[in-house]
């Protein structure tokens, strides 16, 4: 694959911005390049434009080097910038699966590039051949997602590898809720495939999607593109400070995943139980997938009682779907008891 013939050439020709920080990143005695405050330390400096210290704790636990790690603003920056890298606004095409995380057609939409949905098998599974047949010269980016949003499974892997060998392009696989399906990420074959994005993320498993900490990991080259884009400051100094201590509680991490998983086991074998129920969806996530009868209506009755969750019902391959997030032991017990309400 030649990265240089797929990106946008005004990307190409791009000039970066060069902050004062990337200009010099060493430590100093005195800082005056920056126009910075000298009070209120340590805020009062701007922050790493490249995150060095928590991509190297990244790269450590995730077997990578560094260079093959960009950190963003979520998940959804790195998604938004695959699109303004590659994709000729009004010209060029993305292909991906229905139904799957919304922000893939949004990020898409705002960037002018035309969606091309292959609707997933009745049992949720995918054809690499059906997405390779809706490509065409125009196409630069396919976004998967496994495991899957709303659907909850993980995607087969040999297709999937036959689908990053036989595209042209980048093949994008968000991994979001990989922590639930363990042993299953695509990350070991980074280094084979150079037209391979894989997008993980703290909001999920981490527990720390309230600090806005996305990874996408790819070839060098790819992650070089992002960075000559991206805010020059895009993952502020509390974000990287709490990444860094968090990082570190890495048991934590995976008490609560083998926690939510037991949780996930428990909740749907309650749900299947009620008589509205008709269906619980295998899941690899921390969510359940769940058709019922009035799905509608029992999302409404959910929320006068103050439970919140997802009415998937209008979504393709999902009517009369609700996605049901597995909370803590006593959060999925107060779903379930209003639930008895209805019986
Ligand atoms: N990918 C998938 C499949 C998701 O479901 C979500 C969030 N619901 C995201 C990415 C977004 O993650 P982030 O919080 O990192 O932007």
């Amino acid at each position: 694959m030649e990265i240089d013939k797929l990106i946008r050439t005004n990307i190409k020709n791009l000039r970066p911005y060069s902050s004062a920080r990337d200009e010099y990143t060493g430590e100093a005695m005195v800082f005056l390049d920056a126009n910075e405050n000298p009070f209120n330390e340590p805020y009062n400096r701007y922050p790493d434009p490249l995150q060095r210290k928590v991509k190297e704790k990244i790269a450590a636990i995730k077997g990578c080097e560094p260079s093959h790690i960009f950190l963003g603003n979520g998940s959804d920056e790195p998604i938004d910038l695959l699109f303004r890298a590659f994709c000729e606004p009004g010209h060029d095409n993305m292909v991906t699966i229905d139904p799957t995380y919304g922000m893939y057609q949004v990020s898409a939409d705002i960037n002018d590039i035309e969606v091309r949905k292959v609707k997933l098998n009745p049992d949720y599974s995918f054809s690499a051949d059906a997405l390779l047949e809706q490509a065409d010269d125009q196409t630069k980016l396919i976004f998967i997602c496994s495991p899957n949003n709303p659907t909850g499974n993980l995607l087969d892997k040999s297709e999937t590898i036959k689908l990053i060998q036989s595209f042209s392009g980048l093949v994008i696989v968000d991994e979001a809720y990989i922590d639930f399906a363990p042993g299953a990420s695509l990350l070991t074959k980074l280094n084979q495939h150079e037209n391979l994005v894989i997008l993980q993320t703290f909001s999920k498993a981490w527990g720390m999607a309230g600090i806005r900490l996305g990874m996408a990991f790819a070839s060098p080259e790819i992650i070089r593109i992002f960075n000559r884009i991206k805010y020059p400051y895009n993952i502020n100094m509390l974000t990287q400070q709490k990444a860094l201590e968090l990082i570190e509680q890495v048991a934590d991490k995976n008490q609560w995943v083998d926690l939510l998983i037991d949780e996930r086991k428990k909740l749907a074998a309650e749900l299947i139980n009620f008589p509205f129920v008709v269906k619980v969806f295998p899941s690899d996530a921390n969510f359940l997938l769940v058709k019922m009868h009035d799905a509608r209506g029992i999302y409404e009755f959910l929320v006068e009682n103050g439970i919140i969750v997802r009415d998937r019902s209008k979504v393709v391959l999902c009517d009369d779907s609700l996605r049901i997030t597995v909370g803590s032991t006593e959060e999925n017990r107060s779903l379930l008891e209003k639930l008895n309400e209805l019986i």
